[in-house]
């Protein structure tokens, strides 16, 4: 049989658990990706080992989330996250298990886990364990919860998000009770923290059917629980021209905020707790877009932005202009730029302050910015005596 080499690089991990008497699975995404012949993002393997005799069994270990019952076993450079089979009882709160139990039974492990296509289990010789229908579910392309979607949504409402999550990257549709538990069940979502939801975001936008996934948080309602995400029926007829296929995570964000017409944007990616590093790369994707919309790049512009960042922005206006990029275009004006940044300039702000005999001050890097630009623009040459004379000129006026 030809396994993918996530299996069979955790094959030997798997093996020594079973070897000592545990038993050991690969459990979950893995199993579902699998089988729908798509790539796998990461193996997880679960066992009936408990965390200490998964440690005792190897020589490499590091506790990932020990409490949860999470061992990553380190072989040849590879980390394999093993947890024990667990049970988990009483949600008091919509949100996480009170407490987590660890139990010897595969089966128990298997039925609280959410969807019966991510609830799935193979042994070391890749015999399947399909208690709960996953693969007629895989086959009509349906999400169904394990069990009763309601009560299973009030134990962890953030499922509801994860099932639109799971519709948009496979493609998939909700299955019709799971819907009308989501539709019922929304507002629960609100005891949910904004960092689950939107890690759950992230792979619902860059989900093959993305639109899908939004469409179904419309529907129900969960939209209404998230942070300014409410969407019109108009806005959804529009999203349906875009292609996204080829944007980033940051460039879907931007593309969200705008299909949205989202009118204060670094709010809204506040709300949704985003890094810092996100926030600017979005925020500066959203600014350059609206300057493409009122004019073609230009070679000053383009140096100032950079080639990535102008790449990126041309592609998502693009995207949501529905018209050709011209990544081309940029590229070609990119290597005919004289100078691609400050520092290969030949003169900088300590040869303006000897020429010019003044005192520094903000004119020193506007007129930096003077000079790059007159530089690009062609009306000066990249050449200290050169631009000492224009210096000399303007210190003259
Ligand atoms: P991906 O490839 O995107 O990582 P995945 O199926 O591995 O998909 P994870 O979020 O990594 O998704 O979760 C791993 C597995 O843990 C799931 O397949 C599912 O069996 C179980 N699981 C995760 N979150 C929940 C949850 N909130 N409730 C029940 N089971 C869950
Ligand atoms: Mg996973």
């Amino acid at each position: 049989m030809n396994m993918p080499m996530a299996f069979t690089d955790a094959l030997p991990v798997l093996k020594k658990i079973t070897a000592a008497g545990f038993d050991a699975y690969f459990v979950g995404g893995c199993v579902r990706d699998y089988l729908l012949d798509r790539d796998i993002n990461d193996v997880d393997i679960a066992t009936s080992a408990t965390p200490l005799e998964v440690k005792d069994l190897f020589s490499h270990t590091v506790d990932v989330g020990i409490e949860h019952g999470t061992i990553m076993v380190l072989r040849n450079g590879k980390g394999f996250e093993v947890t024990t089979f667990r049970h988990e009882s009483s949600y008091s709160d919509f949100r996480r298990p009170d407490e987590v139990q660890f139990v010897r039974h595969l089966e128990d492990d298997l039925k609280r886990r959410d969807f019966t296509i991510n609830a799935m289990a193979m042994d070391s010789d890749y015999k399947l364990t399909d208690l709960f229908g996953g693969q007629h579910d895989l086959k009509k392309r349906l999400i169904r919860t394990v069990g009763k979607a309601e009560e299973r949504f009030y134990e962890d409402a953030l499922r509801m998000l994860r099932g639109a999550r799971f519709a948009s990257q496979l493609s998939f549709e909700l299955e019709d009770s799971t819907l009308q538990a989501m539709k019922k069940c929304s507002s629960l979502l609100q005891h949910v923290a904004i960092e689950r939801k939107r890690i759950e975001m992230d792979k619902l936008l860059t989900g093959i059917n993305w639109l899908r996934g939004i469409s179904y948080l419309s529907q129900t309602g969960i939209s209404e629980q998230l942070p300014r995400f409410s969407v019109t029926d108009q806005q959804i007829n529009r999203m349906k021209a875009i292609n996204l296929d080829a944007l980033t995570i940051q460039q879907r964000w931007a593309a969200i905020i705008l299909l949205m017409e989202i009118s204060n944007s670094l709010a809204f990616l506040k709300q949704w707790r985003h890094s810092a590093k996100r926030m600017q790369q979005v925020e500066q994707l959203i600014k350059l877009y609206w300057e493409r919309t009122k004019s073609m790049w230009n070679p000053v512009m383009l140096y100032e932005t950079g080639i990535q960042s102008a790449i990126e922005a041309e592609k998502l206006y693009a995207a949501i202009c529905h018209v050709p990029d011209n990544e081309q275009l940029l590229l070609d004006m990119w290597d005919l730029l004289v100078i691609k940044n400050r520092s290969e300039l030949q003169v900088n702000g300590n040869d303006l302050l000897q020429w010019s005999n003044r005192q520094g001050g903000p004119w020193v890097g506007e007129l930096l910015t003077e000079i790059e630009q007159m530089i690009i623009t062609g009306q000066l040459d990249n050449n200290s005596t050169e631009i000492k004379k224009w210096v000399n000129r303007w210190s003259q006026k």
